[in-house]
């Protein structure tokens, strides 16, 4: 599964290790396990039978034929949308496959501790879920505004028997949590591996995490060609980070004909300053251990982002999105707050898919997306798209902002 080629941790003048001395050790012995051991034959085995048994995986491709004709009701324009769900994962997202992947590699390692960082709690709830499974302690640093605002995920992470800290410093939120993971890690880093939930950070943790993601891709892929004989005209997934919309675009990267496209939050609009659009937005600077875009002032202070979203509310994104913008391999559009809401009405009425708001943001822009992929392609566009989450979490916020 992972090849023992890990790369330069460059994607075009992206990425990289912006970190202090002391972490440079621990990133070396992660990239050198994540080839050696990772790339192994048995460890690809062991993981794929860990997707198949307790994750559920291969997740379903389903044919959303009644909102495709909703959005387009000729069928000119939008041909065929199929969604990947990974809904239907374990836990109720995508999170959980690089979370698994990441824990088994630290077991591997040697490792007897895991810490993480979690905004809205899903990937601290992913990397809980994974540590109960292999019976080793885990810490989650949480932003004590996000400990207050997330209680369910905060009770579900305790249950599982990890330890919730929250962080007071800062905006006492995702970014703080994971300035402040960095420091444990630093201090306890032979014992620790420190999971990060995007695929973002230092490398290797942008193609290591993109590499436990590509499952989705690589699913995807193989489900749409025995399905239509044929790849689509694009793939489309949400970006707060960039783990499931790289996790999907690294099964069509090589096929050019498929056009890639990456939906952010734009929150109350771009104009409006209150958004979470980085690629569309920000500027190039280093956040996190890793040069890419972010959302940051003229004086180069890094911005608060703003979503109704709570997984793409980040003010970085992952590198390989960066460069993916600039050699426009791929495009980034964005979906306000509003237009995700409404779109996930839409999805619910049509499908029976109740999606998580993050979720929401590219099912927005589809028919933006439909007309652009039909005019270079001269056919019906064939979409498909990363359901990369479950709504539940988000119930109480669609019944306090959509009319009944
Ligand atoms: C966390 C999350 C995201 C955003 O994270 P990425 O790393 O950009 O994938 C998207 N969807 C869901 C359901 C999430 O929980």
């Amino acid at each position: 599964m992972l090849s023992s080629n890990l790369g330069t941790g460059r994607f075009g003048p992206y990425g990289g290790r912006y970190v202090s001395e002391t972490l440079v050790h621990a990133l070396d012995e992660l990239t050198e396990a994540a080839a050696t051991i990772a790339g192994s034959e048995a460890f690809a085995k062991e993981l794929s039978t860990l997707l198949a048994e307790y994750v559920g995986r291969p997740t379903p491709l389903t044919d959303a034929r009644r909102l495709a004709r909703a959005l387009d009701p000729t069928g000119k324009v939008l041909g065929r949308l199929f969604l990947k769900r990974e809904d239907l994962c374990h836990t109720g997202a995508h999170k959980i496959n690089n979370a698994l992947g990441q824990v088994l590699l630290a077991t591997k390692m040697g490792k007897t501790r895991i810490i993480a960082e979690t905004g809205a709690g899903q990937h601290g709830v992913a990397t809980a879920t994974a540590c109960a499974l292999f019976g080793i302690p885990c810490e989650v640093y949480m932003g004590a505004e996000d400990v207050a605002r997330q209680a369910p995920n905060v009770g579900r992470m305790k249950m599982l028997g990890a330890k919730v800290i929250p962080v007071t410093a800062g905006s006492r939120t995702l970014k703080d949590a994971m300035n402040e993971a960095l420091r444990d890690w630093v201090t306890n880093v032979a014992t620790t591996h420190y999971c990060i939930g995007s695929a973002a950070g230092p490398h290797p943790y942008p193609e290591l995490v993109a590499r436990f993601q590509s499952v989705i891709g690589e699913e995807a892929r193989r489900q749409i060609l025995e399905r239509t004989g044929r790849l689509p005209d694009a793939a489309v997934a949400c970006v707060g980070g960039g783990s499931n919309a790289i996790g999907l675009f690294r099964g069509f990267l090589e096929a050019s004909s498929v056009r890639l496209y990456g939906v952010e939050a734009a929150g109350h609009g771009v104009p409006s300053g209150k958004h979470a659009a980085t690629l569309t937005a920000g500027r190039v600077g280093v956040l996190h251990g890793s040069k890419s875009y972010v959302l940051c002032s003229d004086g180069g202070q890094i911005e608060e982002a703003h979503s109704i979203s709570a997984g793409l509310d980040y003010p970085g994104v992952g590198p390989e999105h960066a460069w993916l913008k600039d050699s426009g391999r791929a495009r980034y559009l964005s979906a306000t707050d509003d237009e995700a809401l409404a779109a996930a009405s839409l999805l619910a009425r049509t499908e029976g898919i109740i999606p998580a708001l993050e979720t929401a943001h590219p099912f927005a822009k589809l028919d933006v997306i439909a007309q652009d992929v039909t005019a270079a392609a001269a056919r019906p566009a064939t979409i498909v798209l990363c359901l990369s989450g479950r709504g539940d979490k988000d119930l109480e916020t669609y019944l306090a902002r959509l009319a009944p």
